[in-house]
């Protein structure tokens, strides 16, 4: 790891007068939730006997399975669900809480787990790709999200033989169609509580401008750049005095029009916000270059 990195890095932070934090799929997957891509004990966890049944193997792929019946779909997303509340705060979200504690930032992700939430106040936070603790009616006949903690460890015990009875499917109180988790895809409603988040961000965007501003980006993959990556970069390349950093193992890019107000890192998160905070990196091991977690592949 590159020692002055981490010190222009940390002094970065130590003065900005304000950060803006583009969090994606690799903040988690640096943190050891890679179950959406690859065949781990958590996702045959999730999967249960579905994987072998239909034969795939990483979740990401189970769910756009066409094969599945929709009892076995919601069996996936129940399991799934069920986890994003109950799993552990992944560690590089704890190390970033450590790392900002204090300053002025505001955090903008694409990720729908929920870790985010785990350490940093909700008021901070919006999410572009929606949340899996909230369903929405697939048919959006109206403009709610609905928090599912109660229902999903309820009908997580009904699943039979991996897959939830039909009776049981949620559906919408209003027009009876199905409900579905309130993430990303073709029906996803981006409605008053969406906009709402969404203009919170544009508003410390406007307070900030003009201002010392930090754009740091973590694991944003190549799969959907224009939600975070590309706007971070028009706004350093427009904005007087804001920078650029980007803590990413593949996807360090930094075009040559900002190169001198930017900083990529080319590592594991995880390994960088140890070293930023003085902190062992002995119980980490590093993901072999020519294996690693591909996050160009995530939302
Ligand atoms: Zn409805």
């Amino acid at each position: 790891m590159d020692k002055n990195k981490i010190n222009l890095l940390k002094q970065k932070i130590d003065t900005a007068d304000a950060i803006v934090v583009g969090g994606a799929s690799g903040m988690s997957a640096a943190s050891g939730f890679k179950f959406y891509y690859q065949d781990d004990e958590i996702f045959r966890k999730l999967a249960g006997g579905l994987a072998d049944k239909y034969g795939f193997t990483n979740l990401f792929d189970g769910f756009y399975n066409p094969n599945l019946t929709k009892g076995e779909l919601w069996a996936i997303i129940l399991r799934l669900t069920k986890y994003v509340y109950e799993c552990e705060t992944g560690e590089t979200y704890k190390d970033l809480a450590e790392a900002l504690s204090g300053k002025n930032y505001y955090i903008v992700t694409t990720n729908q787990d929920a870790q985010f939430y785990r350490v940093f106040p909700a008021d901070r936070i919006t999410r572009l790709q929606g949340d899996w603790r909230y369903w929405q009616c697939k048919n959006r006949c109206h403009d709610a999200i609905y928090y599912n903690e109660k229902e999903v460890m309820a009908l997580s015990e009904k699943i039979v033989n991996d897959a939830l009875p039909d009776e049981l499917i949620p559906r919408c109180s209003k027009c009876g169609g199905y409900m579905e988790p309130w993430v990303r895809g073709r029906d996803f409603l981006q409605g008053k509580d969406y906009e709402k988040e969404l203009e919170r961000y544009m508003n410390f965007l406007r307070t900030n401008m003009n201002k010392k501003v930090l754009f740091l980006e973590l694991g944003v993959g190549m799969m959907t750049p224009m939600f975070i990556k590309e706007p971070f970069m028009n706004m350093v390349y427009q904005w007087p005095d804001a920078f650029y950093a980007t803590i990413n193992p593949r996807h360090a890019i930094i075009p040559k029009e900002i190169a001198s107000k930017s900083l990529a890192i080319n590592d594991d998160i995880a390994f960088t916000l140890k070293e930023l905070l003085g902190k062992s990196t002995e119980h980490l091991t590093r993901d072999d270059k020519d294996n690693i977690f591909d996050p160009g592949r995530i939302y």
